[in-house]
């Protein structure tokens, strides 16, 4: 199964380094024959703003949500799940983007606050056996309320974290900053059951 990341703005590079470390090829998606190579993808944090807008003028909206609605396994982190988010609560700190509605979570932008926009701290996560995963927070996003349709799959103390609704995961912090490949590998393994 190829990988890829969407690769309009954040980080990207990141993302494709660890990538190349659990499969051969990544591919860095900018269009939709771009996404048409893929059978799973990464959407990067960043801004989500800016991704947003960019989604829409390389002509990948409607393709991805396409592609999203038929059961593309994603692994969308910090602005990633922002986009993947069925509704934003009004941020304090900006505009807020339009979304694909595509992970029953009600989140907000930036909900850390300037004081403590970025930390690290463990994480506990479904089903990954070893210590907690080291989460690395960077003007996350916080997680308000999940919905029906989702499921929460990542903790820091009794907040969640993490979320997933079948084959689509949504992470408040950043696994490809973190020098630990075990989400990586476990959302690859169930990306190839499911494909
Ligand atoms: N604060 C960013 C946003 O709201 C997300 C931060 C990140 O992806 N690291 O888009």
């Amino acid at each position: 199964m190829r990988l890829g990341v969407l690769a309009l703005q954040g980080d990207v590079p990141e993302h494709l380094r660890v990538l190349r470390e659990v499969v051969p090829d990544p591919v860095a998606v900018r269009s939709p024959a771009d996404l048409d190579r893929v059978g799973a993808l990464f959407l990067p944090g960043g801004e989500s703003t800016t991704i947003a807008r960019l989604i829409e003028q390389m002509g990948l909206w409607q393709p991805l949500r396409e592609r999203i609605d038929r059961g593309l396994p994603v692994l969308a982190t910090c602005a990633g799940l922002i986009l993947l988010s069925r509704e934003l609560a009004p941020s304090a700190f900006g505009r807020d983007p339009p979304t694909f509605a595509a992970l029953d979570v009600r989140v907000r932008r930036n909900d850390y606050g300037s004081q403590r926009e970025s930390f690290e701290a463990p994480v506990r996560f479904d089903g990954l056996a070893g210590p907690p995963f080291p989460g690395v927070f960077i003007r996350s996003p916080r997680i308000l309320a999940v919905g029906p349709e989702a499921a929460p799959i990542a903790w820091r103390g009794d907040e969640i974290v993490g979320v997933r609704q079948g084959p689509r995961w949504g992470l408040t912090f950043h696994p490809e900053l973190a020098n630990d490949l075990r989400v990586h590998r476990r959302f690859l393994a169930e990306a190839k059951r499911s494909a």
